[in-house]
């Protein structure tokens, strides 16, 4: 199938893209970034908008601006250019989870904004937001400028707080810290497919090496990014080498509520633990993502 006849508006600022976004004249109207996962859905016609807001002119959405604690990231920096190192301050968790989004053609087009906004729960970089509790910052012409955490952005499969009138203009995560070390392992059926079950992890130790505090989340186990640093408590003040990272990680994803009859689910929990304790006993060997 093609798509739809749908009218493109190409906005050079974000002060356009407002505009062309608000919803004024009745028109149903949606962003297109890198139309990795837009562009099928309206060759499918599974959605049919009458506008299209193309935001591959808008410079604005390239930037990187490192703060004082944060970091903000514009929503129109590539999968690539973070695997590339683009986020310059930001933590390596980022370029680590982006380089296991699809193929080479898909990283070059896709984008962060696009990504979370599309907030496929099999997807990497909602993950990671939650893992950093980034701020997700969303304009418009009605409601101006909000700031969503992400533990409150990701709703449901491809369902997120965001209004349909909003564009993602950035994100903003804490800047990298030498105490803590990061590990992610996904499993998919060949490299560049969706994963079955993913895990990514921060450690956060103290200069002498014991544990402080362990934040974790998995994904394309549930219908959003799952947090479950709490099930991990049990970790702190372990000297680091010496965690039970197998034990925890096995109770962490028990903890999570049972699957019941769905057979997927379960034997997705299953990959889930087993990537779990390869991200956690990443994070804490040299392997790990210090930074
Ligand atoms: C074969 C294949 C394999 C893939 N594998 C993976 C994978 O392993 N992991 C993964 O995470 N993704 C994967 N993807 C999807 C890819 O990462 C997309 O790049 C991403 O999901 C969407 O980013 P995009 O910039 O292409 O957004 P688009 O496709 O342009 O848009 C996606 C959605 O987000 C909205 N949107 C985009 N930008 C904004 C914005 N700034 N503000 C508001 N709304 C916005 C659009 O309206 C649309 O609803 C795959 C895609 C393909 C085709």
């Amino acid at each position: 199938m093609k798509p739809a006849p749908v009218t493109l508006v190409r906005p050079r600022g974000v002060a356009e893209c407002l505009a062309a976004l608000d919803p004024a004249d009745g028109s149903v109207v949606k962003v297109i970034a890198g139309g990795q996962s837009l562009m099928p859905m309206l060759a499918l016609r599974m959605s049919t908008p009458d506008r299209l807001v193309d935001v591959g002119r808008v410079a604005e959405l390239t930037a990187v601006v490192p703060g004082e604690r944060v970091v903000e990231l514009g929503a129109r920096i590539r999968h690539r250019q973070l695997v590339d190192g683009a986020a310059g301050p930001a933590p390596a968790i980022l370029g680590m989870a982006a380089r296991h989004i699809g193929h080479d053609a898909i990283r070059n087009r896709g984008t962060l904004g696009g990504s979370l906004a599309h907030a496929d729960p099999a997807a990497e970089l909602p993950a990671v937001m939650v893992l950093l509790d980034a701020e997700i910052v969303c304009r418009s012409l009605a409601a101006g400028t909000r700031t969503i955490p992400a533990r409150a952005f990701f709703l449901g499969p491809y369902l997120t707080a965001m209004r349909d009138d909003e564009l993602l203009t950035a994100v903003r995560v804490p800047r990298a810290d030498v105490g803590t070390r990061y590990g992610f392992v996904e499993f998919s059926p060949r490299h560049g497919d969706y994963a079955r079950a993913g895990a990514l992890c921060a450690v956060h130790t103290d200069p002498d090496g014991t544990v402080r505090r362990v934040g974790a989340v998995l994904f394309a186990v549930g219908s959003t990014p799952v947090d479950v640093s709490g099930a991990l408590a049990a970790a702190e003040g372990h000297p680091l080498l010496a965690c039970p990272w197998e034990d925890l990680a096995t109770d962490a994803v028990a903890s999570l509520p049972p699957p019941g009859e769905d057979g997927e689910t379960a034997a997705r929990r299953r990959l889930a633990a087993v990537a779990l304790r390869r991200a956690l006993q990443q994070a804490s060997t040299l392997d790990g993502w210090v930074r």
